[in-house]
This record gives C-alpha cells, structure tokens and sequence, in this order.
C-alpha cells in the first residue's frame, strides 16, 4: 500500500524515473549509511555475499528461524560472559556468519559446558562453537573446517619443577573441566595420570594454584589470559605438548547435530566466505599479544603522577540520573558504557573508581567543580562549563535527533522546530550543545530523557531531541511505539571525562588514560551497548531506510524538480494518513475495548518478551496478577453495567500508580496482569502493596469500596512464562484463600 501512494504520486509529478534511481541505488545507499556501521552488527542488515545457498538452504534462512547457539559462562577469550552478556571470539566469529547469512542467533547460557553439551546431543541446542573434535563427537555431529589453532600446554606452580611433559604426569593428579575432550585423551593414553574433573577452566587453573592438584592442560592462549586477568602469579607454563593426538584437540571447530544438515552446510559455506582480513581483525581482537598491560606503563604516566594517584587511592564518579546507554545507577552501581569504561581505567591506573549518584546533570557538575567529588563521567565539553570544568579529548561522538509522533512530518534540522517545544534534561549535554547554537527555541527542560519520551507520546511536547543511542534506548525501554526520529540535527554530543579545574594531576592522567584507550576497546563498548540497543528492535534498520529515502527523495526534488513545498506537503499528508491507519490498526490489535489497556494476547507477547530480555541479559523482572474480589456482588448488586465503570475506573487508578516501564495488561474477566522490567520480587511485593493500599481508598462510582487480592513473583534462571504465571496464579490463590484484600508471593 505504501509503495502503490508513493508511485502514483511520483507519476503525477513526473518523477517516476527519480524513483526510480531511488529504487535502484537505494541498497547501496543505505549500506553505506554511516549509522549502519556505527551500531556495529546486527543480524538482520543486509547479508555481505556469501555462500551460494542451494535453493533449500535459501529456503531455511528465508524463513527466518532463530539459531540457538551456545554460550559458556566462563571460557575467555572464546566463549564467555561479559557483563552478562555473550562475549569472545567463538562469539565473534557466530554472529559474522549470521551476519553474512541472514541468520539470527539466540544464545543460550546460564549453563555448565557439560550441561550444554548435553543439551546439544538431545538435540535442544543447534550449534555449540569453539569446540575440539573428537570421534565420538563426531559420531553425532557435523565438525566446520577449523577456524582457530592453538597449542595446548602444561599448567602448574612454578616450583613443581618436575613438569614439563605429558609423561611427567604419571601417577600425579591434574584437574580437567568435565566433559572436555582431553579427559577421553588421558584415560586413552595416559590411563595412570588421576583426573579430577572440575567445572571450568578457571577452577582448574585454581586447584593448581591452591597446589589441590599438580597441573591442567590447557591451550596456551587461554592459559596465559587467565593467568594475567585473576593474577595467578605462581602459575608456569610448560613448553607446547608435542602430541599430536592432543594438539588435534585443540583446533576449534562449531558443530551441528547431524539430524540438521542444511543448517550445517549454510554455516559451513558462510565460514568459508570469511576473509582472511576478517579473521585476522577477530583474531587480533582476542588473542592479541600486545595487548594493553596492568598497572598503566601504557598510559605514559610520569612519576609524580603515578604517586599522586598511590596516595589518592580512590577516584570518585559523580553520575548524573539515568542516561542509558552512557550511564545509570542500579542499586549502588553504576552500568552503561560508563562501567566498562571505568573498569579500563581501573585496570590500566591501577586505582579504584567509585562511582556516587549526582541528584542531576547540574549536580554532578557542582559537585566536581566544587572538588568534591573527582570526576562527571562521559560529558560534553560546551563554552557554558568550561569556567568549571577541565575536559578530556573526546573519546565518542553521537549525532543528536529530533524525536516527535509519528504523524509529525520530517524535519532536516533543529531551527525547522521554531513553533514547537522540545524536551531535553535539565543541564545535560544535549541542551548544552543545542542553546549554544540555537539559542531562541522552545525548550522545555526535563529531569530524565524517559520523561521526555513520554510526553512526547502523549501530546505534551512536540518533540524531544537526544543522541541516537539513548533515542533507541528509551523507545525500547518505553515500549512507545508512537514514536519515530522526525529528523537530524547537526549537533553531536560529545563525550569526555570533566574534572575539578584546579585539579591539574588528575586532569593530565584522565587525559592519558582517555588518550591510550585504543579503537578495538572503543568499538567493543559501543558495539556492547548500541549492539543491544538495536537486537530488539528489527524495524529500527527500516526506520533509518525510510527515513534516509525521505531524505533523499527531499533532495533530488529541489535540485530537479523546485516543486519542494508542494511535495513536501502531499507526502506530509500521504505520510500521515498512513501511519493514522497503522496507528488505528495497531492500537485495535493490542487494546482491550472496555478498559483500554493491553488485551490477553498483547500482555502475553509482551510479556514473552520480556522474559527473553532477562533471559538473555540476566535482568530481574517480576509479575503480579490482581483480580477485584467479590466482583460478582458488584454485577449482582448493581447491574452488568456499573460493573464495567467499575473495571474501567479500577484499571484507570492502577495505571496511574504504576511505573511508565511496568506494563499492565487484562488478563481476563476482572483479572489483571502487571508484568515489572528489572524489578525484583520486593519491589514488586512493594509495588503491589502499595496498590493494593490506594485501591482502598478510592470509590469506585456507585459500587462504593472495592478491594483486590494479588499474587507475585519474580523471574529465576531457567523460568518459563508459564511457569511464572503458574507460581503467581498459586500467590494469587492463597491471597484469597487467606482472607482477599492482600498480597501474597511465591518464588
Ligand atoms: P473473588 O475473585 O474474590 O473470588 O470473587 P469474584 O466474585 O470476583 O470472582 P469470580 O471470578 O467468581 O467472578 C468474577 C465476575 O466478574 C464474574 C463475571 O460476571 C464478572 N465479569 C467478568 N468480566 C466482566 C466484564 O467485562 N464486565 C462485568 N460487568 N463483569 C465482568
Ligand atoms: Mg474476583
Ligand atoms: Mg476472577
């Protein structure tokens, strides 16, 4: 339907052939799009050439099914957990192939690597990567061409000075992670070394460093990472172990479950694809050699600098409110791009942050030029502050956009919103930067980016303009789907570290350590963050599509055609009447019609949703489900229709009292669903309680009094939506069955 308007009206402009163009050099367009690369990868971008596909495998990946891929807690630098998410090499390497595929990849963790095994040979699992091959692996799966050689060596304390090859091991005991394909080794040929089977790699490494056990085997790579990461001082490596049979073992494959060939020999085809290049920027990614050292002899500190910091012993973080995905503080820690940047430094100074709320933008900036907290992280560096703070160079740099409804029509800079408002934080960098340019526009200042969405939303604000990344942040988080980016700016938000003016040791050594921050560890924090912004939310590629199409069909009219504003018009109008359909259609589709909230099927989706989320990224997340008691007497008493004032009342009070981020949805009769995002089970106990305390003060119309019973819980590692709303309904029940008018939880 939407190509259909936009033909017929080119038509009539006599613009087809711009179109056209359009059309044609479109893909190419918009891969070259820098906000492509800026997010770093994204499984469903276009696929780089790969393969040729047979018609079968095609067939498989145009429809589009989600791979389930393994992923260990604790196996660096190839398969681990960082941050509570997917990181390493073999990590890498599968998300290229589905890259280049047009594959999608679920990882699943949270698992030991034998539970993960296992759960590939039952066939729960497609793909498990960065694996040795072994005959008895290979009786039931297929093995990639391999992809990464490392030798394996000997660990064990440097003073067990009889060690140094496999046959030194007789008699002695080692420690193997369970299910390793080397444990199959040594009972083969070393059947009178003693194994104890430990759970990971890093436990082996530290039963020999507790001298539990005399040595590990282990490829050198690995060894030498943990080695340096946990500071086993003690630990020694022997020289590469010249047995054939075990260094076959250390070749890393990924394999597929022979029942499922086609996904094989897709995977297979598009490992075969990747460039040497590639593979050389994963390997140096990983396994560089020159990696960055402990205890900042790469920062370039002078000795007076290096003392200063010995006596300062700590560097304290003032953070300003929740700014995602730069910044927030999550009980008394601070995540975002913030943390891993504080952790580098911590690493590369040898010096702990500590990072403190600032009660604003404002704040945190008071509180550093004052001295007395050191340092207002990821900040811009704008003429207002420069009398206060000292700034680093800047390390990131994000393009500012304008945020509004999606009926509103397409801007190309900030003085095109002259008659409208726009919300910004109150003193943070994008306000800043704007009024420095743009000084007589209609600002509205905010306490939280989240606010700004919000109203936009709903019709208080026309627009709120911020950087893309907390832009597609908070749209995520929000769950708004009436938003859209309206248009760029060309204002950047930069990012520093400001510190105290006067305070010029601090200032050089920040400066340092900023400077030494090399482009791979900028590129993981920002890929870490605006990777997982982006994973979510598949149409964001088709925003930026349409939107960049809108531009340029914008710029090839007033060249060609100096018929701009009644163009621009007609597709304003074109524009609005569709996304007015979709709107309505949309809103249909998800609402209940008596009450106006989520209907069963959207709460369930959502809710799915969610769970994934916290799956995934290991986030808490609770539900409580109320139901009104007695509600029949109400009907009974008063007549079916009262009954229904009283739900939409009932349902009207509880969406005022509950978070923009909590999601409420009727879940059935006069049972409701509350579903809490990164809320733990006291929280939401709290939450509950305090509407179930606000239920029993309102009146509800003629019905007078009502009351509501509740039922909690929250998510645990390996939880199901069933599950989950199982154990509530149980809560629910005994909320009743003790008497209604309460609230009960069951974990
Ligand atoms: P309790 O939950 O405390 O055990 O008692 P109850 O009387 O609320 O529970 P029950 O589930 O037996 O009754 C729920 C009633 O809600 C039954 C049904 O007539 C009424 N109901 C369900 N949907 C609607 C609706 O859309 N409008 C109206 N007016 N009533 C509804
Ligand atoms: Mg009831
Ligand atoms: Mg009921």
């Amino acid at each position: 339907m939407h190509h259909k308007k936009k033909y017929s009206f080119c038509r009539r402009t006599g613009l087809g052939w711009v179109c056209l163009v359009i059309f044609l050099f479109f893909p190419l367009l918009a891969h070259g799009n820098p906000q492509d690369h800026q997010f770093g990868y994204k499984t469903d971008s276009k696929p780089i050439p790969a393969g040729p596909y047979t018609a079968e495998e095609q067939a498989f990946i145009d429809a589009r099914p989600i791979i389930t891929v393994a992923n260990e807690f604790d196996w660096p630098p190839f398969d681990f957990i960082a941050d509570g998410l997917p990181a390493g090499f073999g990590i890498d390497l599968m998300d290229l192939l589905a890259r280049k595929s047009g594959l999608s990849i679920s990882y699943v963790n949270g698992y030991t690597w034998e539970e993960l095994m296992e759960m590939f040979f039952k066939g729960h699992l497609d793909v498990v990567h960065s694996l040795s091959l072994t005959p008895e692996r290979q009786q039931k799966a297929l093995f990639s061409s391999p992809y990464y050689h490392s030798k394996n060596v000997l660990i064990f304390r440097s003073d067990a000075l009889d060690i140094q090859t496999l046959d030194d091991l007789e008699k002695k005991i080692i420690a193997l992670p369970k299910g390793w394909s080397s444990i199959e080794f040594f009972k083969t040929h070393y059947p009178k070394v003693h194994i104890i089977e430990v759970e990971s790699s890093r436990q082996a490494l530290e039963y020999v460093d507790q001298g539990k056990v005399t040595a590990t085997v282990e490829q050198e790579g690995i060894a030498r990472y943990f080695i340096k990461k946990f500071g086993f001082t003690d630990l020694a490596l022997s020289p590469w172990l010249e047995n054939e049979e075990l260094q076959k073992t250390s070749s890393m494959h990924f394999a597929v479950l022979k029942t499922n060939p086609i996904l094989f020999s897709i995977l297979d085809k598009t490992l075969a694809s990747i460039t040497s290049a590639e593979m050389e920027q994963l390997k140096n990614k990983w396994f560089s050699r020159s990696g960055r050292q402990i205890g900042g002899e790469d920062v370039g500190l002078t000795p007076e600098e290096r003392n200063w910091l010995k006596n300062k012993k700590q560097i304290s973080v003032c953070v300003p409110p929740e700014r995602m995905p730069f910044s927030a503080i999550r009980g008394n820690q601070v995540v975002g791009m913030t943390a891993d940047l504080l952790e580098i430094f911590e690493e590369k100074l040898n010096i702990s942050f500590q990072a403190i709320p600032a009660l604003s933008f404002a704040d945190a900036i008071d509180k550093v030029a004052t001295g007395a907290w050191d340092i207002v992280p990821m900040i811009s560096k704008t003429e207002a502050r420069k009398g206060r703070l000292d700034f680093t160079s800047a390390f990131m740099e994000y393009n500012v956009v304008i945020l509004s409804r999606e009926n509103f029509s397409f801007i190309t800079d900030l003085p095109g919103l002259k008659s409208k408002t726009i919300g910004m934080v109150a003193a943070g960098n994008v306000l800043e930067r704007v009024i420095e340019k743009y000084p007589k526009l209609n600002y509205v200042p905010m306490e939280t980016i989240e606010d700004c969405l919000i109203d936009v939303s709903t019709g208080q604000l026309d627009t709120a303009v911020l950087s893309l990344p907390a832009a597609s942040h908070y749209i995520r988080k929000t769950g708004l789907t009436n938003l859209k980016v309206a248009g760029h700016s060309s204002i950047k938000e930069d990012l520093r570290m400001g510190v105290q003016k006067e305070n010029k040791q601090l200032h050089s050594i920040m400066s340092k350590v900023v400077r030494s921050l090399s482009q791979n560890e900028l590129d993981t924090i920002s890929q870490k963050w605006l990777g997982q912004e982006l994973e979510n939310k598949p149409d964001y590629g088709l925003l930026w599509k349409s939107l960049s199409a809108f531009g340029i069909v914008l710029v090839l009219v007033v060249l060609w055609n100096r018929n701009l504003s009644r163009l621009n018009k007609q597709i304003a109008i074109a524009h609005e009447k569709l996304s007015q359909k979709t709107q309505e259609l949309e809103h249909i589709s998800v609402t209940d019609s008596l009450t106006e909230i989520f209907n069963r099927r959207h709460i369930e989706a959502t809710f799915e949703l969610e769970l994934k989320r916290s799956r995934r990224h290991g986030r808490e997340l609770s539900i409580i489900l109320l139901d009104i008691d007695f509600f029949k007497t109400v009907n009974d008493t008063f007549g079916h229709q009262t009954g229904d004032t009283v739900l939409k009342l009932f349902t009207g009070l509880i969406e005022k009292n509950i978070r923009a981020t909590d999601i409420l949805g009727r879940w059935g009769g006069e049972e409701f669903l509350i579903v809490c995002p990164e809320t733990n089970l006291e929280n939401a106990c709290h939450l509950a309680g305090a509407l179930r305390r606000r239920i029993g003060t309102e009146r509800f119309g003629k019905a007078g009094s009502q009351t509501a019973s509740f039922g909690v819980t929250a998510f645990k590692k390996e939880d199901d939506s069933q599950a989950m709303i199982s154990r509530a309904d149980k809560a629910l029940y005994l909320a009743k069955s003790n008497g209604r008018n309460q609230v009960e939880r069951i974990q």
